[in-house]
């Protein structure tokens, strides 16, 4: 039977080789058209001899989910959801700035931590995702956007109405029936054969693991996909580049933390056990100082790495001044920033977002106190793409 090529690691597929007789340098070769070329197809890379595609072809497949949809916000986001080949779904957003684009990778379907404000939680969890499907979502919004080298790119297709591309075989990299969701109806940029133009920044600069699911919880996955996505050939991801968020479970944290090549930001949303434990069950197993505690251990490891704490403003819950100025306290001996986050809503959650006033205070005392608190921006809120707002 096949094995998933993406699901190996490079010193993996190395080793693989090796066994098979195959010179070290047609390792680098392959991770090059994965990686640089998005090549989902060995019998395309050219520089490979042709007895050994054919044997890569026997051995491995490479995997691609199926893009279901695509939703496009007015601000520019994209969500995706996309079919693994058991049939679950995932989500996967895609949201360019100026100066970076950045994905917002799942690492599980669905998700067991349970917080109260999160519509993924909501649904509950089914299971973790394979490093295949880690990464390959990665590949795909580069496959739909066009991103890969230009040397590789393929001729142009027809356009086509409906359809981005023609039929699908759910492992060969094609899509089907995926349709344009844009919420700011048809636009110049979608009608060319669906896909977006360019814009000034042209790579996916930046993962965060902050889709669906705690990704500590599928910690020896992630960190596969961390590794393959830092290993692609030339057009590897920094570490700096990547970020790890989590809802603090602290034990795995503290055992992995030396491994972690990626920075670290925790969702700690709450000044003090009391109210954290309301929002967030999970505070029950693991509290603010045990969490507190596993950042330690993470900053011994990775002391140029500042790690960023997530606050997400929840109107009458965390958002007084007081809580402001116990969240101080608690972070004062830290070399941390605070990202606050404003909620967003979905239908069946229980919360209002702060309001703009109280927003702005919190951010001012923290500042005030020597900590970095830039107020997130809402990013794709009208197509459910924001923070919390997937499933
Ligand atoms: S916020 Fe993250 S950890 Fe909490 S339920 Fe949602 S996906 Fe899971």
């Amino acid at each position: 039977m096949k094995q998933g090529i993406l699901n190996l690691s490079r010193e993996e597929v190395a080793e693989f080789l090796a066994d098979k007789g195959a010179p070290k340098y047609r390792t680098n070769q392959l991770f090059t058209w994965l990686f640089r070329f998005g090549k989902t197809d060995f019998s395309e890379m050219t520089n490979i001899d042709l007895s050994l595609r054919r044997a890569l072809d026997e051995w491995f497949y490479i995997y691609r989910p199926r893009i279901v949809r695509s939703d496009k916000s007015i601000d520019g986001t994209i969500k995706f959801l996309l079919e693994l080949a058991d049939k679950n779904t995932i989500e996967t957003v895609f949201i360019p700035e100026t100066k970076r684009n950045t994905i917002c990778v799942s690492s599980q379907v669905g998700c067991a931590i349970g917080c109260r404000f999160c519509n993924t939680g909501y649904h509950g969890f089914i299971r973790n995702l394979l490093p295949e499907e880690i990464v390959s979502q990665f590949l795909i919004v580069k496959d739909y956007l066009d991103l890969w080298h230009s040397q590789t790119r393929p001729p142009p297709k027809p356009p086509q109405s409906d359809l981005l591309l023609g039929d699908t075989e759910h492992r060969s990299g094609v899509y089907s029936n995926v349709h344009e969701h844009s919420s700011t109806g048809s636009t110049k940029e979608e009608t060319d054969c669906g896909r977006l133009v360019r814009g000034s920044t042209e790579r996916l600069s930046n993962i965060v693991f902050m889709g669906m699911g705690e990704p500590l919880l599928n910690h020896k996955n992630v960190l596969k996909s961390i590794d393959l996505l830092m290993s692609g050939e030339k057009d590897g991801i920094s570490r700096r580049k990547i970020t790890l968020s989590t809802s603090g479970i602290a034990d795995i944290l503290k055992n992995i933390a030396k491994d972690l090549p990626c920075r670290l930001a925790v969702s700690l949303h709450a000044p003090n056990d009391s109210i954290r434990s309301k929002i967030m069950p999970i505070n029950n197993v693991h509290n603010i100082k045990s969490i507190l505690g596993a950042c330690e251990e993470y900053k011994k490891y990775h002391e140029y790495l500042k790690i960023t704490f997530e606050y997400l403003l929840l109107d009458g819950i965390n958002d007084s001044k007081e809580c402001a100025q116990e969240l101080l306290r608690l972070l004062s001996n830290q070399t941390c920033k605070v990202n606050l986050i404003q909620f967003n809503s979905w239908q069946g959650s229980q919360f209002k977002a702060s309001s703009r006033n109280k927003t702005l205070e919190f951010a001012r005392i923290l500042e005030d106190g020597g900590i970095e608190a830039p107020i997130r921006a809402r990013r794709g809120e009208d197509i459910m793409a924001a923070c919390g707002q997937l499933k």
